[in-house]
């Protein structure tokens, strides 16, 4: 069964409503009793083990994948019946002598007109718009391949957010991003969800940023241990048995 549909809302403001969710790959159970409530401009980080189900239950959220329950999401005032999602998906590995550039990405993303005719002039400075919301507009004629892992995700970041959505999606948008990059990358999450009042939900497994970025932190392994404040949850029963049972391994 597969229901996402508009509703359930709260007041005047948009929010994503997840009820009893499970998912089930074959025999296997993934997800279970997933129930989550994301209000607008929210930034929410998702934790967990390897294997957690945390991807998964992205997945779903994007409609990627068949679930049972329910993933409702209002926006009032909005006309489309779905909500807009921008995702950014665990790194891409582009190899270093990979001769595309961010301006031919964009490209193949947002025309229809073939990389290898160029970009015509309007879509050029669609791209540098584009790119301006994450302060990147410097790196437009770069190879993909080359670009540090704070770049690269500045750049999906940059791909995810156009058209605007209602909710960004990043699956461990700091795996391979160096410590200065990962505030660098924080800052300006932080800095878009304010800006463009959309709610941000991110796996992570940089527990070190959760007091400072997170509003809201859920611990999922296959369902949600716990939820809360970050310091909530970073105290909690379960955080503690999951991560030491584990031995500290978090991926
Ligand atoms: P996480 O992102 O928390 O590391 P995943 O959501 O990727 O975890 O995976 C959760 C579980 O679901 C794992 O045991 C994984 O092997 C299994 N799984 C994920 N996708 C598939 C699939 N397409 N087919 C079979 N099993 C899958
Ligand atoms: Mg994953």
């Amino acid at each position: 069964m597969k229901l996402f549909f508009h509703g359930g809302g709260c007041g005047d403001s948009c929010c994503l409503r997840v009820k009893d969710l499970s998912v089930k790959i074959g025999a296997d159970q993934i997800l279970h009793g997933v129930d989550l409530h994301v209000h607008c401009g929210e930034m929410v980080a998702l934790i967990g083990p390897n294997g957690a189900g945390k991807s998964t239950f992205l997945k779903a959220i994007l409609g990627q994948i068949d679930y049972d329950g329910v993933i409702a999401f209002s926006a009032p005032g909005q006309r489309e019946r779905r909500p807009r999602i921008g995702y950014v998906p665990q790194s891409p590995n582009f190899d270093s002598g990979d001769p595309i550039s961010v301006a031919d990405l964009f490209a193949c993303c947002m025309s229809k007109r073939p990389a290898f005719l160029g970009l015509s002039k309007a879509m050029r400075s669609k791209v540098l718009d584009c790119l301006e919301r994450v302060h990147g507009e410097d790196l437009i004629d770069k190879r993909v391949g080359t670009l540090s892992g704070g770049e690269l995700q500045r750049v999906l970041l940059a791909l995810a957010l156009e058209p605007l959505p209602n909710i960004l999606i990043l699956d461990e948008p700091l795996s391979g991003v160096d410590v200065e990059g990962m505030g660098v990358l924080m800052d300006m999450l932080d800095e878009i969800r304010k800006t463009y009042d959309l709610s941000i939900l991110l796996i992570t497994h940089d527990f070190a940023m959760l007091e400072r970025y997170a509003d809201q932190v859920v611990l999922m392994d296959r369902t949600i241990l716990a939820k809360g404040t970050p310091a909530e949850v970073l105290s909690s029963a379960a955080f503690q048995e999951t991560f030491h049972r584990k031995g500290g391994a978090v991926r």
